[in-house]
C-alpha cells in the first residue's frame, strides 16, 4: 500500500526486478485478504495507518498463531517522527520503518530480509505441526498401552481364581498330608499369590493412569498399619535373612487413611528394602511425629540409588537395573503406586541415598489427625458354613467347577450353570438360597440374569452375589441397580465369601 498509485507502480517494478512478486492493495481490508492468502510481508505507507483505519490489520496481527510474526515495512514521511509511525511501531509488532525517499538498496534489502524472516517462520510452523502430529501419535499409543494393561490385568486375573480355588480344595481334602506334597503345595501357593500380586499391581497401575483409583479414608492408628505391613513382608524379610529393627513413636499416630491402601504402601517399601539389599542386610523402620505430620521411614543398608536417579524411581515402569537378578520379578510399578496413594492421602514420600552401595531410605509423611479416636476393627471368628443351597453361574468351566468343589467341601449344596439361560432354569428347579453370579458372560450377561431373577417375586429371598473381575465403584453401582446384594471381585477371598454366605 504505497502513498500513491504511481509510487506503488514504481515500487512494484523495483521489487519484481529483484524477483519479489508483489500485489497492490486499495485498502487494509484488501491487504488482510492477501495476508490470508499467504503474503510473506506487507509494505505500507504510514498514511494508511492513522486512527481506526488500521483496525483490520491490528486485529489480524493479534490473531496470529504462535509461530507467526508477520514482517511489516512502513514507509514514513520525511523528517520528524510522525505520531502515526511511532504508534504503528509500538503496537504492530515486527515493524521496520523506512524513511521516504527510500534508497533502492535499502528498500530491496529490507524486503528480502522480511521474506527470509517469514520463510523461517514457515519452517517453525512445519516443525510445530510435525511435533503435534508426533505428540498425537504418542498419546494414542500411550492410551492403547493403558487399555492393553487393563485388559491384560483382567485376562490374567480370571485363570488365577480357579487355580487358587483348586489349591484350597486339595489342601482341605487332605491331599497334601505328606511332607513332599505339602512342600509342593506351599511352592504353588506362594507362586500363585505372587502372580496375583503382580496382576493386582498391573490393574492398579491402569487405574492410576485412568485416574480412578479409590481410597476410603477413616481415622486409624498408623502404628498398627505399619505392624500389619511388617507382617505382610515378614516372609520376604525372613527368606533373605534380613535383620529388622523397629522403633515406634511413643505417642499415638492417628491419621485419616485407607487401611488396605496404607498397608500396601508400607509393605511395598519393606519389600523393596528387602529386595534391593544383599542377604543378611539390616532394615529399620521408624515412626515419629514432626510438625503436625506422622513420619514413617524405611531404611536399608542395600544397593542404594545413584543421586541422579533418586527422583526417577517413582516414575512408572522405572527400574534402575533391569537385570532379573536385581529386579526380582517386579514390574517397576510399586513406587509409582506408593507415590499416588500417599498423594491421595495428602502426604508425601521422598527417597534418599548417599549413592550406589550405601543403602536407601524412603520417608513417608502423612498429616496427623488431632482429637480423633481410632476404631478397632472387631476381630472376627470363623464360623462354619451353615447349610446353604448355592447356585454358581460362570461361563468359565474351571472357575465355576473349582469354586463348586470348594463350597461342597465346606458343606454347601451346590448347583452349577455355565450360561445365563441355564442359570434361570436352574433357579426355578434348584431353588437356591444364594446365587453366585459371574457378570461378563456371552449372550445373557450377569446383570440381565440378576434382573430376571428379581423380576419374579417368588425369588425375593434369594441372595445375589456378583463375582466378577471388575471392582470399580461404577461396577458396584451397576450391580446394586441390577438387584445384587453383594459384589465380590475375583479371585474372591475365600474367607470373605464364607462370611457372606454365612449371613446370606
Ligand atoms: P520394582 O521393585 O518392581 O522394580 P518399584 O517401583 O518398587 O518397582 O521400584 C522402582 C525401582 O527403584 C526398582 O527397580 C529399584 O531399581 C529402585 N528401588 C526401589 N527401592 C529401592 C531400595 N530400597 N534400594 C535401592 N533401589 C530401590
Amino acid at each position: 500500500m504505497a502513498p500513491t498509485v504511481k509510487d506503488g507502480d514504481i515500487t512494484s517494478e523495483l521489487l519484481s526486478g529483484a524477483g519479489i512478486a508483489t500485489l497492490m492493495c486499495r485498502d487494509l481490508h484488501a491487504l488482510v485478504h492477501e495476508l490470508n492468502e499467504g503474503a510473506a510481508a506487507a509494505l505500507i505507507a504510514e498514511e494508511h495507518l492513522s486512527g481506526t483505519q488500521k483496525t483490520p490489520l491490528s486485529a489480524w496481527l493479534a490473531r496470529q498463531p504462535p509461530w507467526s510474526d508477520l514482517p511489516l515495512l512502513i514507509l514514513t514521511r520525511q523528517g520528524a517522527d510522525s505520531p502515526d509511525s511511532a504508534e504503528a511501531w509500538r503496537t504492530l509488532g515486527n515493524v521496520t520503518l523506512l524513511e521516504r525517499p527510500t534508497r533502492v538498496t535499502t528498500l530491496l534489502s529490507a524486503a528480502q530480509t522480511a521474506i527470509r524472516a517469514r520463510l523461517r517462520q514457515y519452517q517453525i510452523r512445519g516443525h510445530l505441526s510435525e511435533r503435534s502430529k508426533n505428540e498425537q501419535a504418542l498419546r494414542s499409543a500411550d492410551r492403547r498401552k493403558d487399555e492393553f494393561l487393563a485388559t491384560l490385568g483382567h485376562e490374567l486375573r480370571n485363570p488365577l481364581a480357579p487355580i487358587l480355588n483348586s489349591l484350597e480344595i486339595l489342601k482341605l481334602s487332605g491331599a497334601f498330608d505328606d511332607d513332599r506334597t505339602r512342600q509342593a503345595c506351599a511352592v504353588m501357593e506362594r507362586q500363585v499369590r505372587h502372580l496375583n500380586r503382580l496382576v493386582d499391581d498391573l490393574l492398579e497401575v491402569s487405574r492410576i493412569t485412568r485416574g480412578i483409583i479409590e481410597v476410603k479414608k477413616e481415622p486409624l492408628d498408623l502404628t498398627a498399619i505399619v505392624r500389619a505391613a511388617i507382617e505382610t513382608s515378614r516372609p520376604v524379610l525372613d527368606n533373605l535373612r534380613h535383620e529388622l529393627t523397629v522403633e515406634f513413636a511413643p505417642e499415638p499416630m492417628c491419621v485419616g487413611g485407607d487401611p488396605v491402601r496404607l498397608t500396601q504402601v508400607f509393605a511395598n517399601l519393606l519389600n523393596n528394602a528387602a529386595k534391593y539389599t544383599n542377604h543378611g542386610g539390616r532394615i529399620s523402620v521408624t515412626t515419629r511425629h514432626d510438625n503436625g505430620e506422622a513420619v514413617v521411614s524405611v531404611r536399608d543398608n542395600g544397593i542404594g540409588i545413584a543421586p541422579a536417579l533418586l527422583s526417577q524411581v517413582f516414575d512408572m515402569f522405572m527400574q534402575v537395573d533391569r537385570s532379573t537378578r536385581r529386579s526380582q520379578g517386579g514390574l517397576g510399578i510399586g513406587l509409582t503406586l506408593v507415590r499416588s496413594l500417599i498423594g491421595m492421602h495428602g502426604g508425601s514420600v521422598e527417597a534418599k541415598s548417599d549413592g550406589p552401595g550405601l543403602g536407601s531410605e524412603f520417608t513417608v509423611r502423612l498429616p496427623l489427625l488431632v482429637n480423633a479416636t481410632v476404631g478397632s476393627a472387631a476381630a472376627h471368628r470363623m464360623e462354619p458354613l451353615p447349610s446353604r443351597r448355592i447356585l454358581i453361574v460362570d461361563d468359565s468351566r474351571d472357575g465355576g467347577e473349582s469354586l463348586a468343589m470348594l463350597l461342597r467341601v465346606l458343606g454347601a449344596e451346590v448347583a452349577l450353570a455355565h450360561s445365563g439361560r441355564s442359570a434361570l432354569e436352574c433357579v426355578d428347579s434348584f431353588k437356591p438360597d444364594v446365587v453366585l453370579l459371574d457378570i461378563g458372560m456371552p449372550g445373557m450377561d450377569g446383570y440381565e440374569v440378576a434382573r430376571r431373577i428379581r423380576g419374579n417375586p417368588a425369588n425375593r429371598n434369594i441372595s445375589l452375589i456378583a463375582l466378577t473381575g471388575w471392582g470399580q465403584d461404577e461396577d458396584r453401582k451397576r450391580s446394586v441397580a441390577a438387584g445384587f446384594n453383594h459384589h465380590l471381585v475375583k479371585p474372591a477371598d475365600i474367607e470373605q465369601l464364607r462370611q457372606l454366605l454365612t449371613v446370606a
